[in-house]
Order: structure tokens, then C-alpha cells, then sequence
């Protein structure tokens, strides 16, 4: 090698390019080389050692001293909202803004993810007007008649006839990688009601405006942690709240309890049968169908793994908040002796931490019932994927190369359109993120199918 070229700064756009002086993390689960190199041909993996790279580098090849980075496989984050347009979130709600889409991405792509599915449900392709972006951004859907009316029976605003009259057939032909997110924090009384919709009926009904946790507390004082009286609290509880809120100054109890019960209420059961759909849809293809796991749908998930035992079924966000930890526990052992994969989101929970705590990830994760690891939304305040995994290594949860596999080769191995990426071994699509080697979640540089997008932390794609 020579002197100008170990010298060289920065990475240029050639289609032969050498990593070299860097550790590596293969995502597989366990493979990770303190020192060695990685060689990049025409935006795939064409060869991976230890050590430094002692070879002459041809002349066409760049070569970069990573200085002892840590190199990764590109993180795949299997369960995203808002990151395309159309309907927003298993509510059909209406699109979110093209420059809200795009720091979405830029975030996503900036914290290290190559690959994206937008699990909203509805959408059917990326519209025109949306700018191109590096992060290679896939979708989903739950274009089924009870996800649409559970959808139309919260909100159903972002619904157009072309997403009503879609089917799964139509949105697998126009690209939809898998299925889902059946059931949602908006249709199954979860976090978007607390955050959204109660807050907006409630200010409609009275004048007063509630932050998310009261109307999270209120929701399950009436209805239960699972909606169907779980935990739920005494009626003269529920009004003590109401008066303490100023809520029953010109209003009674019984109709601030009404005007939740027709803001939570109406969609759950159509709910429950578009997981059914997608269960059915899912064991038909053999597309992966994401189902949303909380107390309410949490019994629903344990019917449907036994009744279609070929359907690929995720169990999304198995730490949900309206588990206690012992009780995720309990069902994620249970949905994985079912053969359903298991997913952990990191919501809020790793430094946002406003709503959500991290006692149940820590609970699945030490009780080695994760199998993927996922950010979902939480109301645009989802913590990093990497940033998880950085905590979960310092905690001694997980060794690392068995923490970034949760993100990464584990996810590649669920969804049969991510069988080319995931992994860095030779002949995968060549998405690469190089990071602090003490801190993972402290991101650098990012490749994408051999292509700097990222480069010294700034998106350049
Ligand atoms: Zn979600």
C-alpha cells in the first residue's frame, strides 16, 4: 500500500473500497474480529479478514483507515412509523408532512438504519412528490376489511378510495414486503390514544386540555390495563380524577367516561379481527405479519400462533407498558414456544424515557426472549436502535455481537426480501455503518449498497 493512499481522509464514491484498521461485528449473532477488513466491490461484501490488510490494493480500489471503529452491518428497523406518506399509523390518519417524513428518515439514517419498514399499514407506494432518499425504505400492509373499519372507526382520515378498495393482493403486487402492523397504540387503546385522541376529545368535550400521562391514568382507571377491567379502579376514584382535573365543572363524570368510551372503545373488536386477517394472510403468503401485543390483544396473539401455526407472526413490542415486567415475561416464553418471533421496542425508553420505562425490555432482554429489536414511534419520541444496544452491552445484558444481531442479522433472517442484507459476509448487499467503537450509537459513517450516504455524521446521499 502506499503512503498517499493509507493517507487519504476520506471516503470517495469509487465501487472498490477497502475498510481496513477496524473491528468488526458480523451480525450473525456472535462473530466479532477486534481487528480486521472489509472489502466492498461493486455495493457488495467481496471479502472480510482479521487483521490489517497487508495486500497492495489495486489501483482502482480506495483504501480507508477506519483508525479502530467499529464496522456493522447496516441496522434493519422492522417496525417504523412515518417514514412514508399516505396513511399514517394503523388509524388511517392523515399523511404526515413530506419535511416531517424526511427528518424521520434523516434521523433513522443518521442513528445508523440502512433499512426501513414503515409498518402503517395503508399506504400502497411511495408518492412521487416525496424526495429521494439513501435509507432504503420498505412497507408493509393490512389492507383487510376489519383493519379498515377499526381504522375508520378511530379515524380513517388519511383513507383514500384507493387505500380503502386495496387488498393484500393489490399492496403485495405494488411491492409490500410484509404485513401489518395489525392493531395499533390507536384501534387497541394503547399509547396514541393516551397521547392523541383521548387528549382531543377530552379538550373538545370540556375546554381542558390533558398531557398524555393523565389520560393514560384516566383510560385505565375506567377500562382496565387491558380494557376489559384489568386493575381497573374504583368509579369514585375515577371521579376524584375528574374533579381534581377541573373536568366535571360544567360536565359530570358519567360523560367524561362516555366520551372515552366512544374515543377507545369502538375499534377494538374490529381490531382483534384484522389480526385474525393478517394471521390468515400471513400463513397464505408466508409474509411476516407484525401484530400489535398488549394486554388488550395479548390473549388474541396466543389464539391466533395456535391456530395458524404456519403463519410467521411477530409479537410487536412484547415490553408494551401495560404489561408489568413479570407479565412479559410470561407471554413472550409462551408466544415463543409457539414459534412466534419476539420484538422489543425501544419507544421512549432509553434516554427520552417520558412515558415508558425500560424495566420490561430489560426483563425480556435478561430473560433472552428478544429476537428483534425495533424502535415503533411513541408519539415521534422512539429512542435509537443502536443507542439501545450500546446500553444493553454496557449493562452486561448481552455480549455485543449478540446485541447488534437483534437489529441487524435477526431481522434479515424473519422477512425473505432482507435475505441480501444484514450480515457482513461476502456477497451481501454491502450496508455498512461505522461507529465508536465504545459507543455504538455514536454513528459516523454509513454505507448503503457500497455508497457513502453518511459521511462524518452528516447525511451526503
Ligand atoms: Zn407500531
Amino acid at each position: 500500500m502506499t503512503a498517499s493512499r493509507t493517507a487519504r481522509p476520506r471516503f470517495g464514491s469509487g465501487s472498490h473500497l477497502i475498510i481496513d484498521n477496524c473491528a468488526i461485528i458480523t451480525g450473525d449473532g456472535h462473530s466479532h474480529f477486534p481487528l480486521g477488513y472489509l472489502e466492498i466491490k461493486d455495493g457488495h461484501i467481496s471479502e472480510i479478514g482479521s487483521g490489517r490488510y497487508e495486500h497492495a490494493p489495486p489501483d482502482e480500489a480506495i483504501l480507508f483507515d477506519a483508525q479502530g471503529a467499529m464496522t456493522l452491518p447496516g441496522v434493519i428497523n422492522a417496525h417504523a412509523h412515518g417514514c412514508m406518506s399516505g396513511p399514517l399509523m394503523p388509524s388511517g390518519s392523515i399523511s404526515s408532512r413530506d419535511h416531517d417524513i424526511e427528518y424521520q428518515k434523516n434521523r433513522h439514517l443518521l442513528g445508523g438504519t440502512t433499512t426501513l419498514l414503515n409498518v402503517c399499514g395503508f399506504s400502497l407506494s411511495r408518492s412521487r412528490a416525496e424526495r429521494t432518499h439513501p435509507i432504503d425504505v420498505r412497507w408493509t400492509s393490512a389492507h383487510t376489511p376489519a383493519s379498515k373499519a377499526a381504522a375508520l372507526a378511530v379515524d380513517g382520515t388519511g383513507l383514500l378510495a384507493e387505500h380503502l378498495s386495496a387488498s393484500i393482493t393489490t399492496a403485495i403486487e405494488q411491492g409490500a414486503v410484509g404485513l401489518g402492523e395489525g392493531g395499533g397504540g390507536q384501534t387497541l387503546g394503547g399509547g396514541a390514544q393516551d397521547y392523541k385522541f383521548i387528549p382531543a376529545a377530552i379538550l373538545k368535550h370540556t375546554g381542558v386540555s390533558l398531557d398524555a400521562h393523565t389520560a393514560g391514568r384516566l383510560k385505565n382507571m375506567l377500562f382496565g390495563r387491558d380494557l376489559m377491567g384489568k386493575d381497573r379502579a374504583p368509579w369514585s376514584d375515577f371521579v376524584t380524577l375528574c374533579e381534581q382535573l377541573g373536568l366535571v365543572e360544567t360536565h359530570d363524570a358519567h360523560s367524561i367516561a362516555a366520551v372515552m368510551s366512544s374515543t377507545v372503545l369502538p375499534s377494538v373488536g374490529k381490531a382483534l379481527k384484522g389480526l385474525e386477517e393478517l394471521a390468515h394472510w400471513s400463513s397464505k403468503t408466508g409474509l411476516p405479519a407484525l401484530l400489535h401485543t398488549a394486554a388488550p390483544s395479548a390473549r388474541a396473539v396466543v389464539d391466533l400462533a395456535q391456530k395458524y401455526p404456519e403463519a410467521c407472526l411477530i409479537a410487536a413490542h412484547c415490553n408494551h407498558p401495560s404489561f408489568t415486567p413479570q407479565e412479559s415475561v410470561q407471554l413472550a416464553t409462551e408466544l415463543k414456544s409457539l414459534g412466534v418471533a419476539i420484538e422489543a421496542c425501544t419507544l421512549d425508553t432509553i434516554t427520552t424515557r417520558w412515558r415508558n420505562s425500560a424495566d420490561n425490555l430489560d426483563a425480556l432482554v435478561n430473560a433472552g426472549l428478544v429476537d428483534i429489536l425495533s424502535t415503533d414511534y411513541a408519539g415521534g419520541h422512539w429512542d435509537g436502535l443502536l443507542e439501545a444496544i450500546h446500553r444493553i452491552v454496557r449493562l452486561g445484558q448481552m455480549a455485543m455481537a449478540e446485541a447488534v444481531a437483534l437489529a441487524t442479522g435477526n431481522v434479515a433472517r424473519l422477512f425473505p426480501d432482507f435475505a441480501d442484507r444484514g450480515q457482513l459476509t461476502i456477497g451481501k448487499r454491502a450496508d455498512v455503518v461505522i461507529a465508536d467503537s465504545r459507543n455504538l450509537g455514536r454513528v459516523r459513517h454509513v454505507l448503503i449498497g457500497g455508497k457513502i450516504v453518511v459521511r462524518d455524521g452528516i447525511v451526503v446521499g
